[in-house]
């Protein structure tokens, strides 16, 4: 730890200490648990899914489906990590007041948090876009699995993304489930680019900011409005905003004390010092 992030980390704690705030996660904080940050440091670039080629491209929504399937079953098996645990500690102990994360993956809530509000929805749900019929993950896998019973036997070399994709070439065999109820077409319950986010869910994470003193943006970039407006909400209402991100974040300039960290060992840390 260099003497800068010994310091940073210092003013994070005496910031923090005898308030309760809420915590902004992002993709930051699931890396340790194996699930790839595409816009932390270093990763090669990537451009999102839009909710308009998912609709609008049927070779693309087999494509997705196809990589989903397989990325799956790999997010499901990932396991939280120090810094999830870390903000479950500091919940029991009534100085987090709940999380908001960004993240798809449900780690918080297997981590054992209480009060998380899943801004981006997340993967264990598929809605269907004609009656609105939601169905679980675990449901949808096993009908993908009957309508493709030579599939995943052709899968190799599998890598995960935060979406839950992974990274396979062949695609075209792959049969896409229609809704069982309706015939429409499903969507993984998630909010892809060209969505926003349900107005009753940003309402609640909202309060959720001001029900605290402070906000915790931990392993966040901030890049996407979603994420970026709750640290322009508190800085606005003079709530001070603390922020633990390797790399630079769209929020550093309206942060009151930034740490160029690991969410795992600072996290870990706060949790000790608090
Ligand atoms: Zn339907």
């Amino acid at each position: 730890m260099t003497k800068t992030t010994e310091s940073a980390l210092a003013d994070l704690v005496a910031l923090l200490s005898g308030k309760r705030f809420a915590v902004l996660t992002g993709a930051g904080i699931s890396t340790d648990s194996g699930i790839p940050d595409y816009r932390g440091p270093g990763s090669p670039p990537r451009t999102p899914m839009t909710y308009q080629q998912f609709v609008g491209d049927s070779a693309f929504r087999r494509h997705y489906w196809a990589r989903n399937h397989v990325g799956w079953r790999h997010l499901r098996r990932t396991e939280p990590n120090a810094g999830h645990r870390a903000l479950v500690g500091l919940e029991d102990r009534g100085i987090v007041l709940g999380v908001i994360t960004q993240n798809v993956d449900l780690l918080h809530e297997r981590a054992g948090s209480r009060r998380v509000i899943d801004l981006h929805g997340h993967y264990n749900e598929v809605i269907c876009l004609q009656c609105g019929t939601v169905f679980t993950r675990a449901e949808v896998h096993e009908r993908l699995d009957a309508l493709n019973p030579e599939f995943t036997t052709e899968v190799g070399d599998v890598e995960i993304a935060p979406d839950a994709d992974a990274v396979i070439a062949a695609t075209e065999s792959f049969r896409v489930l229609d809704c069982p109820v309706c015939g429409g077409m499903l969507k993984p319950n998630i909010v892809y680019f060209g969505e926003n986010v349900p107005k009753e869910r940003v309402h609640t994470a909202f309060e959720l900011v001001d029900s605290g003193q402070a906000l915790l943006v931990a392993g966040s970039s901030l890049t996407v409005m979603s994420g970026l407006r709750f640290v322009r909400h508190a800085h606005r209402e003079g709530m001070p905003v603390a922020i633990v991100n390797r790399g630079g974040t769209r929020g550093d300039p309206l942060a009151t004390v930034k740490v160029d960290g690991g969410t795992s060992e600072t996290l870990q840390e706060l949790a000790r010092s608090l």
